[in-house]
């Protein structure tokens, strides 16, 4: 595994290769992230992973801060994956320069996340742009878990002309439906099993509703969440995965969309 600090060095080594299959993580590296990593080794190009927490897709300046880093147990993980090379690079080499193509924000951004994390998926496109301009790569592993992120990411790329292809990769859970979360590391026991008992909960819901709709009955649903242990509840609503058209009766296929808090950690998923 070849380190790269720098975009240069890093540029001129892959300039050699055919192509580049590229998964970016914030690090905090779990089963979730070397799940995508496992699928772009089966790939025919050469695997490379970022760690970069991104500031500038944090609102708040705390939560920036106290995102978990495990800079050297990531090393020792992907070490053992036998990926090909591993980008952390600083701030001014992300943002030490202009872009030549501009950020394409789709109208989509202004939903879910959006509407409660301001600036977070301008901060995510940016950097995400910035990475496919120094990377070039022919493929891009990225989860279902952060859907949203999924759905815009897919809209620059098209809107932009971008060549590189999108390889969407399932949600990876723990036995008891948590999703695999970095975040998940400022959880407690007990908090854990309140989100496994969220998990349980969404997934009848989602049941209910397919063959009811009248079972989307929001204030029942927030009160149930607030028994189960929820502190906050950001949102929860029903898109169509493939459109991300809102659904209105049963029958249809969806997804559920939550964001929430238990206590002061913020956890997203989509069931
Ligand atoms: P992050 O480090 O949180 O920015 O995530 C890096 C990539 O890993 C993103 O494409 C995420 O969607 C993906 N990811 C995070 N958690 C999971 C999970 N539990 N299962 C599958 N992919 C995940």
């Amino acid at each position: 595994m070849k380190i790269f600090k720098d975009k240069h060095t890093l540029q001129k080594e892959i300039l050699k290769t055919k192509g580049i299959s590229f998964v970016p993580t914030m690090g905090g590296l779990h089963k979730g992230h070397i799940s995508l990593i496992k699928k772009s080794k089966k790939f025919q190009f050469k695997t490379l992973v970022s760690i970069f927490v991104n500031p500038k897709q944090f609102n708040k300046k705390s939560d920036f801060r106290s995102y978990p880093r495990t800079t050297k147990t990531d090393l020792k993980k992907l070490k053992k994956l036998k990926i090909n090379y591993l980008y952390i690079p600083s701030f001014k080499d992300i943002y030490g320069f202009k872009p030549k193509k501009k950020v394409f924000l789709d109208k989509f951004s202004e939903k879910l996340c959006g509407r409660f994390r301001r600036g977070h998926f301008e901060g995510v496109l940016n950097v995400v742009n910035r990475f496919l301009e120094i990377i070039k790569p022919k493929y891009i592993f990225l989860g279902k878990k952060d859907y949203q992120q999924l759905y815009l990411i897919k809209k620059h790329i098209e809107k932009r002309k971008i060549k590189s292809k999108i390889i969407e990769c399932e949600t990876i859970r723990e036995n008891n439906g948590v999703a695999f979360s970095t975040r998940n590391s400022n959880l407690d026991k007990n908090q854990i099993k309140i989100a496994s008992n969220i998990y349980y909960y969404l997934r009848k819901l989602k049941k209910k509703i397919k063959k009811n709709y009248n079972f989307f009955n929001l204030n029942k649903i927030k009160k149930d969440l607030k028994d189960l242990g929820v502190s906050k509840i950001d949102y929860l609503e029903n898109y169509n995965t493939k459109n991300f058209k809102k659904i209105k009766r049963q029958g249809k296929k969806f997804n559920l969309f939550i964001a929430y808090y238990i206590k002061n950690v913020r956890l997203i998923d989509n069931i």
